[in-house]
């Protein structure tokens, strides 16, 4: 767009790609005016969901630093509602919002394998999307909840449909991104574009609705084919990404995590990996 295409020059170096071979542009500090983004936002109207699922152990883990920080950073020019899919709702933790910012809690079913949760998002997202949030949002951002705001995650990363560069693989040679290469399931693919990151993705809402829809489709039919997608949802949420481009594409300072180190295209991190500890979360 043109905001993106004036700025574009602002990152001559040649250090990082700006732009896909379909124009869709790639989201880097310096290519946009802040303020521009945050005024013609918020007079258009844009307002946000933003959904996130905290299933068993993840709830005391991580989400009051998630809410927290997000009221801190996460779109400060626009209202925002908070989407909080939980299997508790009586645990999730009392967070002060910001005026227009609010909360709504979703109950879902807690399944026993993290992979299942981890892939269920996508049917309890299009659900939400259908009976509530169409009508009150015009955009929806979709999130692990794992992470913390840490710099501004602002309209500028609002679009039609929105993916994100994973952390590890934005700088590496193709053959190494983990696509699922099983010809049986549908998330089957040899090539693609970039390797996308399921930690954020994001659009208009009718776009996430179409996303989180295709890609349950083909969960589901993974499922009665007994087979599972190498890096389940995210899987398939790359061969959605691979047959539908996504008109706007985040860098890696969207989702960044601090063990890669410093790395000089980063010039912030609006948003980063909170620790790991697969070992006690992950348990039933
Ligand atoms: N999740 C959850 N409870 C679980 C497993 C997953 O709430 O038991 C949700 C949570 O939002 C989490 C996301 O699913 O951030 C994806 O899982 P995870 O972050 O463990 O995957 P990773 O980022 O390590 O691939
Ligand atoms: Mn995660």
């Amino acid at each position: 767009d043109n905001i993106t295409a004036a700025r574009r020059l602002w990152r001559t170096e040649g250090d990082v790609q700006t732009c896909t071979w379909w124009r869709a542009p790639v989201i880097w500090e310096g290519m946009f005016d802040a303020a521009l983004y945050d005024q013609t936002h918020a007079k258009e109207g844009s307002s946000v969901a933003l959904t996130v699922f905290a299933v068993g152990r993840y709830l005391d883990a991580y989400l009051e630093t998630f809410l927290t920080s997000a009221e801190c950073h996460f779109m400060l020019a626009l209202p925002v509602t908070y989407y909080v899919f939980t299997d508790a709702p009586e645990k999730v933790p009392q967070v002060a919002l910001g005026p227009r910012r609010s909360l709504k809690v979703i109950r879902v079913p807690k399944h026993s394998r993290w992979q299942d949760v981890s892939m269920m998002r996508m049917k309890a997202i299009s659900d939400a999307i259908e009976s509530d949030i169409r009508h009150r949002c015009t955009h929806v951002f979709c999130l692990d909840v794992d992470q913390e705001f840490t710099g501004r995650f602002g309209p500028e990363a609002l679009g039609e449909s929105v993916a994100l560069l994973h952390a590890y693989y934005y700088n590496l040679p193709k053959w190494l991104f983990t696509y699922d290469h099983n010809p049986g399931s549908r998330a089957h693919m040899d090539t693609g574009d970039f390797y996308y990151h399921a930690a954020v993705f994001g659009g208009s809402w009718r776009s996430v609705k179409a996303l989180t829809e295709s890609c349950y489709q083909g969960i589901t039919e993974d499922k009665r084919n007994g087979v599972e997608a190498r890096w389940h949802d995210e899987s398939h949420l790359n061969k959605y990404f691979w047959l539908h481009k996504p008109s706007r594409v985040l860098s890696p300072e969207y989702c960044w995590d601090r063990q890669i180190g410093d790395r000089k295209a980063i010039r912030v991190a609006r948003l980063q990996w909170a620790p790991k500890h697969y070992n006690t979360l992950r348990q039933a």
